[in-house]
């Protein structure tokens, strides 16, 4: 019995989100009373530093084949990772890959699923974990009852611990099936902070007026290291990428802090954003929704107050 964490990489650096999720298997490990073993699959020549995170040890499937993911691919790995870790548990965390995944590796196991969970299992005599539903308005406690159980695992919900030292890596000799997809291209957003792993985000809508007046938004970003964001209609216009469009048709996040800025905060944006820790509204409306799901509300125009704020940051910074 173990904990098998599949953790991501990507063109050989793990993301935040591996240590994450190797943080949150090393604790289900603990609760359940048994060892956490991580899981790296193509390239992934750090893989030993899992270890710090609470892996006793990594399984590496070093096939090129699985540089790019391909569900087919790596729903295979896992299984044979599975076998040879005999686990019980099966992590990963819910980014894009991981919702791609958990259902194909629950379907190839025979296994019970919980996607999108963030809270640890109990082990009371029975298996259940908590995920919110309904946009977040509610929390479900799932009981998983199969032998072999799939989670994946909220992102920002556990910040990566270092409990340990580097593990042993041991390869692993799965055979990887033929591969139907191939990868013609792959072109990545460069030099700005991912916004699923964002623990700052900076999001704006359309009170902005038009795509010109962004850049006090991307000012106050850079102060403070976050990731941009922004309303479905600023996408849907093409004021921003639609990478950034966040909410229940976009991206759902869960930031430290979510500064949003004439944003009304209708329930389908609401639905992406509102698991967030900290969330500041800055809207001229008293009666937007979004000041009900604020932590802190400014009422006033934002074209008067972001550059003050970002000119108070910038102080800030300067003298700390
Ligand atoms: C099926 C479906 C799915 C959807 N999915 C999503 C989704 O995933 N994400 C999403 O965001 N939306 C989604 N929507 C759209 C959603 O319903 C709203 O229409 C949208 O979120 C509104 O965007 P907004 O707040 O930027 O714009 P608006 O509703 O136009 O609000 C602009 C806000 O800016 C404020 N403002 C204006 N000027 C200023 C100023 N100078 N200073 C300060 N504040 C100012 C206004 O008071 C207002 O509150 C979806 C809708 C449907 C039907």
């Amino acid at each position: 019995m173990s904990v098998l964490v599949f953790a991501e990489s990507q063109g050989g650096e793990f993301k935040k989100a591996a240590f994450e999720a190797v943080t949150y298997g090393y604790k289900t490990a603990q609760v359940l009373g048994t060892e956490c073993v991580a899981l790296c699959l193509g390239d992934a020549p750090n893989a030993a530093q899992l270890g710090q995170y609470g892996a006793s040890k990594v399984l590496h499937v070093a096939d090129a084949a699985l540089n790019n993911f391909d569900s087919l691919a790596y729903t295979g790995a896992i299984a044979a990772a599975v076998e040879a870790a005999g686990a019980t548990v099966v992590v990963m965390m819910h980014g894009s890959t991981g919702k791609g995944l958990v259902g194909c590796v629950s379907a190839r196991l025979g296994a019970g699923s919980a996607p999108g969970v963030n809270q640890i299992p109990t082990n009371d005599g029975s298996f259940k974990v908590k995920k919110n539903v309904f946009s977040g308005k509610a929390i479900a406690e799932v009981e998983l009852k199969s032998a072999i159980k799939v989670i994946s695992v909220m992102g920002n919900s556990f910040q990566p611990e270092v409990v340990g030292s580097d593990a042993p890596v041991e390869a692993l000799a799965a055979a990887v099936p033929a591969s139907r997809v191939s990868v013609k291209e792959v072109s990545r957003v460069k030099g700005t902070v991912p916004l699923p792993e964002a623990e700052l985000v900076v999001s704006a809508g359309r009170g902005m007026k038009g795509p010109e007046n962004w850049g006090i938004i991307e000012e106050m970003a850079e102060i403070l290291g976050a990731a941009t964001a922004c309303s479905r209609p600023v996408a849907d216009t093409h004021w921003r990428p639609h990478h950034e469009h966040v909410g229940q048709t976009g991206v759902a996040i869960r930031p430290n802090l979510y500064f949003a800025i004439g944003i009304s905060g209708a329930i389908q944006h609401l639905a992406g954003v509102s698991s967030s820790k900290v969330i500041v509204v800055i809207n001229k409306d008293p009666e937007a929704p979004f000041f009900k799901a604020a932590d802190y509300g400014v009422c006033a125009d934002l074209f008067d107050v972001v550059p003050k704020l970002n000119e108070a940051l910038k102080n800030f910074k300067a003298n700390a």
